[in-house]
C-alpha cells in the first residue's frame, strides 16, 4: 500500500493552494457579511480547472480520477478561507459527477464544457419542505401523461439555487412503480423554462456566500430527452450521487481542518500567558492533538472512499462512516479553535468563528449525522 502522493498530486496541491491565497482571499469577511456570491472569484477557480476536475478531457476539464480531485478540493479549501465558495464549487462538481456518468452523448456535449468553464452554474435539488432525510416521501411529481413530462412541486435549501442555469430535479413519475423509489426519474431543468422559478436566496447562519434558495415547479414541460438516466432510475443514481457528494464533501473538509489546526498550532506557540506560551498547557495542547488525529484518521477514510469510487465499486458504508466522522470532527476542530484563541477567536477579526458558523450545516447538509448512523446500523444488519 502506498500512502504517498505522487509528483502531479503534489504539484497539483502547491499550485491550488497557492492560487487559492493568492486570488480567494480578498473581502471574504465582507462578502460574508453581505452574503454574496463572489461571481469573480467563481470564474477564477474555472480558469484554474477547478470547475472541470472530473470532466473528461474531451468535454474540456481536466478529467482528474476522485482520488486525485479529492486532493486537489482538500487544497482549494485549505488554501480558501471561503467555504461558502468552495461549497458551491463541490455543488457543480457533484453535477457534473451526474451529468457524465448518466447523460447521454447530447446531454453531455451540451453541458459539460459550459459547467467546466464556469459559464453555466449547476444546482441538484431532492430535499423539499415535507421530504428532507425521508427523501423517498419527496412530493415533485413528473406527469408523464402528455408528450413531455409536466414538473410540478417544488424544493428547499437548494445550494447554488439562485443562480443555477441548469437544475438536477429529482422527481415522482405518475406512472412509476412505487417500491423502493421505483417511481423516482431525475430531470435536467433550464433557467428560464416557462413555469421554473427560484426563491431569494435564504438568509444563513454560515456558508453564507453560498447561495441557497427554494425552487418552483409549476407545470414546467420538460422534453423527454431532458430525463438524466432511465425513467424510474431517480434512486439508483441518488444512490451513486451521494456516495461522490460525500467524498467531495469530506475532501473540503478535511482541507479546512488543516487550515484551522495550523492557525491553532500557529497561536498556541506565540500566545503566552502566565509567562509562557499557552500550547505549554496540556488542555490547550490536547485540543490541538485531538485534530491532528482527526485529520490523520479522516484522510486515510477518505482516500479508502476515493479508491473505491475510483474502482466503480460502491462505498456506501465507507461514505456514511468518512462523512460522519470528518463533518463532526470539522464542527469540534472549529469550535476549539475559537476556545484556544480566547475572546480573540470570538472577534470576527479573527475569521475563526465564521469556520465555525460554516462547519455547523456540515453534520446536515448531504445527510445528517444521525442519517449516518443509521445507514452504518442498517450495513451491520440492525
Ligand atoms: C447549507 C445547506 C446546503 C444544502 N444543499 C442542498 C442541495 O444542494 N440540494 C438538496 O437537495 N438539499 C440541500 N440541503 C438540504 C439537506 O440535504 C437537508 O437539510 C438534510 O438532508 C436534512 O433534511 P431536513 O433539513 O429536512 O431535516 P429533517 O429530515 O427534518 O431532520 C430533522 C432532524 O431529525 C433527525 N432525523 C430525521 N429522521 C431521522 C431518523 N430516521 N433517525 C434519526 N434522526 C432523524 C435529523 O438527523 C435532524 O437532526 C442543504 C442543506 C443545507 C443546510
Amino acid at each position: 500500500m502506498d500512502f504517498s502522493l505522487n509528483d502531479t498530486q503534489l504539484l497539483q496541491w502547491e499550485s491550488i493552494v497557492d492560487f487559492s491565497r493568492r486570488e480567494l482571499n480578498a473581502e471574504v469577511r465582507n462578502d460574508d457579511l453581505q452574503g454574496t456570491f463572489p461571481l469573480p472569484k467563481w470564474r477564477k477557480c474555472a480558469e484554474m480547472g477547478l470547475l472541470g476536475l472530473l470532466t473528461p478531457e474531451e468535454y474540456g476539464g481536466l478529467g482528474q480520477d476522485l482520488t486525485s480531485a479529492a486532493i486537489s478540493l482538500q487544497a482549494l479549501s485549505y488554501g480558501c478561507e471561503d467555504s461558502g465558495l468552495t461549497h458551491a464549487v463541490v455543488t457543480q462538481l457533484c453535477c457534473v459527477v451526474l451529468l457524465n456518468q448518466y447523460g447521454s452523448a447530447e446531454q453531455k456535449a451540451r453541458f459539460l464544457p459550459k459547467l467546466s468553464s464556469g459559464e453555466l452554474i449547476a444546482a441538484q435539488s431532492i430535499t423539499e419542505p415535507d421530504a428532507g432525510s425521508d427523501v423517498l416521501s419527496m412530493r415533485t411529481k413528473a406527469d408523464a401523461s402528455s408528450s413531455a413530462y409536466l414538473l410540478t412541486g417544488g424544493k428547499v435549501f437548494i445550494s447554488n439555487g439562485p443562480l443555477a442555469d441548469l437544475v438536477i430535479v429529482f422527481a415522482k413519475d405518475s406512472e412509476g412503480k412505487s417500491s423502493f423509489g421505483g417511481d423516482i426519474s431525475c430531470f435536467l431543468l433550464e433557467k428560464g423554462t416557462p413555469g421554473f422559478s427560484a426563491g431569494k436566496p435564504l438568509a444563513k447562519m454560515g456558508l453564507r456566500t453560498l447561495q441557497n434558495s427554494e425552487l418552483f415547479f409549476d407545470e414546467v414541460a420538460v422534453a423527454q430527452e431532458a430525463m438524466l438516466g432511465k425513467r424510474g432510475h431517480g434512486m439508483f443514481i441518488f444512490g451513486e450521487a451521494i456516495e461522490w457528494e460525500r467524498v467531495l464533501m469530506t475532501a473540503a473538509h478535511l482541507g479546512t481542518i488543516q487550515r484551522v489546526l495550523e492557525k491553532c498550532v500557529s497561536y498556541a506557540k506565540t500566545r503566552k500567558q502566565f509567562g509562557k506560551e499557552i500550547g505549554q498547557n496540556q488542555s490547550v495542547a490536547n485540543k490541538i492533538g485531538a485534530m491532528k488525529v482527526n485529520l490523520e484518521l479522516g484522510k486515510l477514510m477518505l482516500y479508502k472512499m476515493a479508491w473505491l469510487k475510483d474502482q466503480g465499486k460502491r462505498a456506501t458504508l465507507e461514505a456514511s462512516i468518512g462523512k460522519l466522522f470528518v463533518s463532526e470532527s470539522l464542527k469540534s476542530a472549529c469550535l476549539d479553535a475559537v476556545q484556544i484563541h480566547g475572546g480573540y477567536g470570538f472577534m470576527q477579526e479573527c475569521e475563526l468563528e465564521r469556520d465555525l458558523r460554516d462547519s455547523i450545516a456540515a453534520t446536515i447538509y448531504s445527510g445528517t449525522s444521525e442519517i449516518q448512523q443509521n445507514i452504518i446500523a442498517r450495513m451491520l444488519g440492525l
